[in-house]
């Protein structure tokens, strides 16, 4: 745990006690601050107040104590309007921060020199964070993940100036982080999202924008607008700003050519890494990952040859194009966390000749901009709700069948498959759909494809991380 010192003897207001607000209760207490928590959640409450964690309702508090006031993520700072507990701390004008603020300060004041790498971005943070951490990990350095991926930020190993820290951090995260100041802050990309809670995508912007602002050395994907429009901003304003693009060559930074990984330097190219052959980061949106994490590894100084041989024996994260097994030439796909049309277009980008299960709960506008993609599709296999309507959109284009159910669609097109005498085909989950029709969520969904492939006769399964 990072016990929190920097607030020791003082008061502080905490609202929202799930996971991760518990655990920095619990770091705030440890350091020796007078803490109330709150939630409007009465059985959150009690679970907190059984785990010693000091609860009391903040409506009756007196805030003048407070010198700071800590908030969830999840709890609106803005939109669709502030939480009650937001009107009270700025009408008694106390900060209000997050459990990332909190680490970033406690790093300044006792660990400066600790490597921190934080990671944001529409698409691909999850990955890059598991990626970074486990090429570290993996070159034997001392390496803590967290944040808005797995562990709480205050439940990792204590700050040392040798332990490397890698931290997913949503927008939400980054709004409460007004001084966190990575050692390479990373922006992968930046589309249309999250809308509801940051009003306009300018704000949006601004808000990530933050993390690479307070970077050392930001690291920007310019393969769109907006992080274009930063990376040249940063720069004017004299940060030290790495490019990477998953498309371009450019003339300083680090660029995709196909599966190769190039440095350039005014203009002059080299290969310095490559994901040929590399499974679990196959497509475009993964060389894009991938360029971000080979320039945070070099700027915490790691050599190519450690960065690659941690690029070639990373596992992939479960859910997200997993590979789950293959038999003869089929490869099975596990992609259930495609939740709608624009989270499936990078697989289907990815691979040539599907066999693709899709459907579930359908969101908005169905798959209908994923139709550059149905020449791919050797055949779909559709389940859930939207199988009437997805059928609709497939039409001529696209072989396909009402399945009904993920096993049925497993079953029909794994022996499909199999009889596929043409190139290497996949049979994939990517169902461009919300789960909760036959699911409780998106893993319980893929945990099931998974289980159901791997029942499968003569199937050898691919190990990756669960
Ligand atoms: P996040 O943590 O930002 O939600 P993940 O790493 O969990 O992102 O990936 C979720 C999905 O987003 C993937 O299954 C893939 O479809 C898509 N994706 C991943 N990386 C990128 C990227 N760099 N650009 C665009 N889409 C991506």
């Amino acid at each position: 745990m990072i016990k929190v010192s920097t607030f020791s003897g003082r008061s502080v207001g905490l609202f929202g006690l799930g996971g991760s607000g518990i655990a920095t209760a619990r770091a705030l207490v440890e350091g020796g601050a007078i803490v109330t928590a709150w939630d409007d959640n009465p059985d959150s409450v009690e679970r907190a107040r059984g785990e010693g964690i000091p609860v009391s309702d903040l409506a009756q508090a007196d805030w003048s104590a407070f010198s700071t006031f800590v908030l969830s993520p999840g709890v609106p700072l803005t939109h669709p309007k502030p939480h009650w507990t937001v009107d009270l701390a700025r009408g008694a004008g106390v900060e209000i921060i997050g459990d990332i603020e909190l680490f970033a300060r406690e790093r300044a004041a006792m660990a400066p020199d600790a490597p921190f790498i934080a990671v944001t971005g529409t698409n691909g943070k999850s990955t890059t964070t598991a990626l970074i951490a486990h090429i570290l990990a993996a070159s034997g350095r001392d390496t803590q993940m967290g944040g808005n991926i797995g562990r709480a930020i205050m439940t990792l190993d204590p700050l040392a100036a040798d332990r490397f820290y890698v931290v997913e951090c949503s927008s939400y995260q980054i709004e409460l982080a007004p001084s966190i100041n990575p050692t390479a802050g990373i922006l992968l990309n930046l589309t249309p999202d999250h809308l509801d809670r940051h009003g306009t995508m300018q704000r949006y912007a601004e808000v990530k924008e933050r993390l690479v602002a307070g970077s050392e050395t930001a690291i920007i994907g310019v393969d769109d607008a907006s992080c274009a429009q930063i990376a040249e901003r940063l720069e004017r304003c004299g940060k030290e700003v790495i490019r990477i693009s998953k498309r371009l060559p450019l003339t300083d930074g680090y660029y995709a050519d196909g599966t190769d990984l190039m440095e350039a330097v005014h203009g002059q190219y080299s290969r310095i890494g490559f994901l040929e052959g590399v499974g679990s980061l196959r497509g475009q949106h993964n060389a894009q990952n991938a360029l971000a994490a080979v320039a945070a590894c070099l700027k915490v100084g790691l050599d190519l040859g450690e960065i690659q041989s941690g690029l070639e024996s990373f596992p992939g994260l479960a859910h997200r194009m997993e590979q789950v097994g293959r038999r003869g030439k089929v490869l099975f796909i596990n992609d259930s966390k495609a939740t709608n049309a624009d989270a499936a277009a990078p697989a289907l980008s990815s691979f040539q000749r599907i066999y693709w299960i899709a459907g579930g709960l359908a969101k908005e506008g169905g798959i209908e901009t994923l139709r550059s993609y149905f020449p791919r599709i050797a055949k779909a296999y559709l389940i859930g709700e939207a199988a009437p309507a997805f059928s609709a959109t497939l039409g001529g284009s696209a072989p396909y069948e009402i399945s009904g159910t993920l096993a049925a669609a497993l079953s029909h097109a794994a022996a499909d498959a199999a009889q596929d005498d043409g190139q290497e085909a996949v049979v994939m989950l990517s169902p461009a759909c919300a789960s909760f029709d036959q699911f409780r969520n998106f893993e319980v969904r893929g945990d099931a494809f998974r289980e159901a492939v791997l029942a499968l006769d003569g199937i050898e399964p691919i190990g990756g991380q669960r």
